[in-house]
């Protein structure tokens, strides 16, 4: 028997393995997966911006100008004007003195938490925080402590046990990637504020969908200012790729000076750094997307719950349906698929046993047609296997 065989059979039998989806046309409402058309419910593209024709035109404007790959890390010769211009827009858009780009939201986390905290530090963290942060946390040698999620009486007890340390940190999602609400961040803000405590938000989910410009959670909350760390990837409304952290300048030096996962990686390149750019660009001058986008979640979300489905009280385009079930969950997933809806169960480990469920995530681009389709198999898959 193969080395890891016995491994992998462990995951079949627990009904945790898991195989890769094969999409052979653009991340876009309809899309087609293994040779099916299907209805898109799981893309993170929530502005329907990376099939944008004129954001496409200066992809390829820049890729004609300075070719595919960087060539090197940002400290060596990977810098382009093209990243610079980026970040002083992100720093412009999310009100900080300064921004710096990282290859990936996963990547800035962990060069985030690596860099601001250490041994003599404690990090408290919300319990359904992103596997990244959750990483970045290991990798930082600072004491962990975990609150209930969203619990800011827990919270405040972990803060009055916590006054020995030389730095604490409170980390949390603005927006929660599997359950789609919003962390208390005022009530955060006026705990910190008591504490002495400096605030960390990831904002990945929150940013482009959130606020009236669509800065986020943040803006949301009108708390501009008031967060020391945001996070935020360009890999979402911002449909390229790459992590983002805005802050003060002397938290981007001091990143751009130690954290590890920016130096010793090749800088994103010339294309990738134009699409967010071009992207974050269409968003400032049409933010009236958000409202669209927000007019087609508030549809799916309603249909759904009309239809009898259990409901995570999300405030995001992430929609989860609760199943529970694990076995279920897929059952429904892959009942959806053959109608031609992409609709994902989420099992353990990504979130707690007994709460699988389907996440759904909404595009501004989605049309009605495509809403109704997706209602229409939701509800006749769902009374089939008995769910609703
Ligand atoms: N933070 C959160 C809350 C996320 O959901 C994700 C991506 N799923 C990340 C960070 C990582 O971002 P990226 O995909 O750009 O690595």
């Amino acid at each position: 028997m193969n080395e890891w065989s016995s491994e992998l059979n462990i995951l079949k039998e627990e009904g945790l393995y898991r195989q890769l989806r094969r999409l052979e046309a653009a991340q876009a409402p309809r899309t087609i997966i293994n040779g099916q058309e299907v209805i898109m419910l799981a893309s993170n593209n929530y502005l329907g911006l990376s099939t944008q024709p004129g954001i496409k035109e200066e992809v390829i404007r820049v890729i004609e100008k300075y070719g595919t790959g960087s060539g090197g890390s940002r400290l060596t010769t990977g810098n382009y004007d093209l990243h610079e211009e980026l970040e002083r827009e992100l720093a412009d858009f999310k009100g900080t003195e300064d921004a710096l780009v990282f290859n990936t939201g996963y990547m800035a986390n962990i060069g985030i938490l690596t860099t601001v905290v250490g041994s003599e530090d404690v990090i408290i963290c919300d319990k359904l925080n992103h596997a990244s942060i959750i990483d970045g946390c290991r990798l930082s040698k600072a004491r962990l402590m975990v609150y209930r999620h969203n619990d800011l009486e827990r919270l405040e007890r972990v803060l009055k046990r916590t006054s020995k340390y030389r730095r604490r940190l409170i980390v949390t999602d603005g927006v929660f990637s599997m359950d789609g609400d919003l962390a208390p961040l005022p009530g955060i803000v006026e705990l910190a504020t008591k504490y002495d405590a400096l605030v960390m938000v990831d904002d990945a989910h929150g940013t482009g969908v959130l606020g009236q410009q669509g800065t986020g959670s943040i803006e949301y909350y009108g708390l501009k200012d008031k967060i020391d760390i945001q996070l935020g990837t360009l890999s979402k409304a911002l449909a390229a790729e790459g992590g983002f952290v805005a802050g003060s300048k002397s938290l981007i030096d001091l990143l751009r000076n130690k954290a590890r996962s920016f130096i010793y990686s090749t800088a994103l390149a010339p294309g990738t750094i134009v699409a967010s750019l071009a992207s974050l660009r269409y968003l400032k001058n049409h933010p009236e997307i958000i409202t669209t986008l927000w007019e087609k979640i508030d549809l799916l979300k309603s249909g759904l719950d009309s239809l009898g489905y259990d409901l995570a009280p999300s405030n995001s385009a992430i929609i989860p349906i609760i199943i529970g079930d694990k076995e279920e969950t897929m059952k429904l997933s892959a009942g959806l698929l053959k109608e031609g809806i992409l609709a994902p169960g989420i099992r353990p480990p990504t979130v707690s046993a007994g709460t699988s469920r389907i996440r759904v995530t909404v595009m501004a681009n989605h049309t009605r047609a495509d809403i109704k389709k997706a209602l229409d198999s939701f509800a006749r898959v769902g009374r089939k296997l008995d769910l609703i």
